[in-house]
């Protein structure tokens, strides 16, 4: 199925500042293995990270349809939900998202107070089997829902944008085709994207993606069906064979699961954050952890680390944000948020 529009012109929704830059980091690559990243932590001064490009195409499909609202999905501090909210809001959308219970920490009453702050329409929902309910109670002629992470065809297709500009650097001589590009597989978009986008570039790169979220069946299963789907939307034929060419799965990093840091992932954070690159637990810092120990294995030339964590500063957002007493009297949401807090 085509969409409608053209998916290899630009995006009809413009929010990323592009290209972002690709950098050379000599402290982390060897006589041997240059070390590169792809700063994707910079595609927006307010809120940047790789959602930014996903909502691109999300919300020019939204535009073309006629919707008004966008209604999605996601834990409590979700990334995804605070830029759809802070991006959504001024492409003109009202934002609504199913919010679902999580491991309270600081970092998830920061993401929650900013959400609120600019404009989400929060449904708290205690478990995820409350969610389905949710949202087709928000759903409607002038809705779009859109789907956890913003993975579906059309993120996907943000990231196949983002391959696309990576390959013109490469050609600009920006930096040499990377063997081995490592990026964090959480719902899937943004790898499957990444892997269509080199395949319609002809790179021959390898995709690397470190597994984050749970369960690992279904997130590789959400990889290759995103991969498949995308590709077919930009014109590569895919089959299994062409995928396994195109992909590595690196679960050396999951530890005790989604959200749950571990020892490697936090010296990657520390590691990095000496260099001037913020890293985060639940995603980047794993994978930056993976990269790390690829580079000692020395089988590579080069290899890129897909940056995708907002770089931005928080505070903007938080001003005039409700205070965390303020949610905890609120009658659904308030039981979300349980007064000892786990840092
Ligand atoms: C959402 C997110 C990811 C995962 O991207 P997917 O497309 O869901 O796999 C990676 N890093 C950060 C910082 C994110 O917020």
């Amino acid at each position: 199925m085509t969409g409608p529009f053209d998916s290899l012109a630009a995006p009809a929704v413009r929010i990323a500042e592009v290209p972002t830059p690709v950098e050379r980091f000599d402290v982390f690559g060897t006589a041997t293995t240059s070390f590169w990243v792809k700063r994707d932590d910079l595609t927006h001064p307010l809120y940047g990270g790789n959602k930014v490009r996903k909502l691109e195409r999300i919300f020019a499909t939204a535009k073309a349809l006629g919707r008004t609202r966008i209604v999605t999905v996601g834990a409590l501090g979700s990334h995804h939900v605070l830029a759809t909210t802070v991006h959504g809001t001024r492409a003109g959308f009202a934002v609504e998202a199913a919010l679902v219970a999580q491991p309270v920490t600081d970092h998830v009453i920061e993401n929650l107070r900013a959400s609120l702050a600019q404009g989400l329409v929060a449904h708290p929902c205690r478990t995820w089997s409350g969610v389905p309910w949710a949202v087709l109670r928000r759903l409607g002629r002038d809705a779009l829902y859109v789907p956890p992470g913003g993975s579906n065809v059309d993120g996907a297709l943000g990231y196949v944008d983002a391959a696309r500009e990576l390959a013109a650097q490469i050609r600009g001589g920006l930096l040499p085709e990377p063997d081995l590009v490592y990026v964090t597989l959480g719902s899937g978009g943004t790898a499957a994207g990444i892997g269509a986008g080199f395949d319609l570039e002809g790179l021959r790169s390898k995709v690397v993606a470190v597994g984050v979220a749970s369960p690992p069946f279904a997130v590789q299963w959400s990889l290759r069906r995103l991969y498949r789907q995308v590709a077919k939307r930009v014109g590569v034929a895919t089959t299994s064979a062409s995928f396994e060419r195109r992909f590595d799965v690196d679960w050396s990093q999951f530890g005790a699961g989604y959200g749950h840091a571990t020892p490697a992932c936090e010296a990657a954070i520390r590691e990095a954050h000496t260099s001037g690159l913020e890293l985060d637990a639940t995603y980047t810092g794993k994978t930056f952890a993976a990269a790390r120990a690829r580079v000692s294995v020395g089988d590579a030339t080069s290899i890129l680390f897909w940056h995708t964590l907002s770089a931005s500063p928080r505070a903007p957002l938080l001003a005039s944000a409700p205070s965390i007493e303020d949610l905890r009297s609120r009658p659904k949401l308030g039981p979300l948020l349980p007064t000892s807090r786990r840092t």
